[in-house]
């Protein structure tokens, strides 16, 4: 993707965190790769979403120098760098402090598989990290929370997963570009809450059986997909 172009998806990827009411005040930012130039393009740090515009991001290379631009990233650059260092095929990372996926990252739970509309996006539960040691937190807080998420996605697709919550912090997502990040961070949001919901009705509710979650994640995604209109179509009702 031209710089420009992903320039204005990331632009517009931030204010849809408002426009979905996935945060409030600056709770969070979007970013996005051009993996031929090796930069990554983010929202500036405590900029409002109505401010923002294509040319006021910060874009920063692959190994966190400066490239452009005169506001400086969002706090969390480091994370997001070193989640596209690990992962060649994500395209874009949103972060929020989403309500209920944040509650789910506060109790430092997993959010469970529990039936189809989550099993559609997430090839099983969303994992939960484990916490920050105090020097991790010391030593280099946002890069080491890139690490503890990488730890977690050891031996998982992060493709099939496209989330992770940061215990007693939120979740990161994210998806092939920029855009698909906000749409997965809208899913989860929707998946945590009904989560939430599910266990307060039912304090033995079960994970959904396993050929339910294979048949419905597997309907919108791989080789075999027949979800949609053609094949590899995208996702959505
Ligand atoms: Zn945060």
């Amino acid at each position: 993707m031209k710089l420009q172009a992903l320039r204005e998806e990331v632009c517009r990827a931030n204010k849809d965190l408002q426009r979905h009411g996935l945060v409030i005040l600056t709770w969070g930012n979007v970013s996005g790769i051009d993996r031929g130039e090796g930069v990554v393009v983010i929202k500036p740090s405590g900029i409002s979403y109505d401010a923002l515009t294509p040319e006021s991001l910060a874009v920063v290379a692959l190994d966190g120098t400066g490239v452009e631009g005169v506001l400086q990233p969002s706090t969390d650059v480091a994370t997001h760098l070193e989640l596209y260092k690990a992962f060649p095929d994500i395209g874009g990372i949103t972060h929020t402090h989403s309500t209920y996926a944040t509650m789910w990252a506060q109790a430092c739970r997993d959010i469970p598989c529990f039936g189809t509309t989550h099993a559609d996006y997430f090839n099983g539960p969303v994992p939960v990290t484990r916490s920050l040691t105090p020097d991790e937190v010391a030593e280099a807080y946002e890069k080491n929370t890139g690490r503890v998420i990488i730890e977690r996605l050891a031996r998982m697709n992060p493709m099939e997963a496209p989330a992770v919550l940061v215990a007693h912090h939120g979740p990161f997502v994210w998806g092939a570009g920029p855009a698909q990040s906000v749409e997965n961070s809208v899913v989860l949001e929707e998946i945590a809450k009904m989560a939430a919901g599910t266990c307060m009705l039912s304090g033995s509710a079960a994970d959904i059986p396993d050929y339910l979650l294979a048949r419905h994640y597997l309907r919108k995604h791989g080789a075999q997909a027949y979800y949609g209109q053609s094949a590899g179509n995208d996702k959505g009702e």
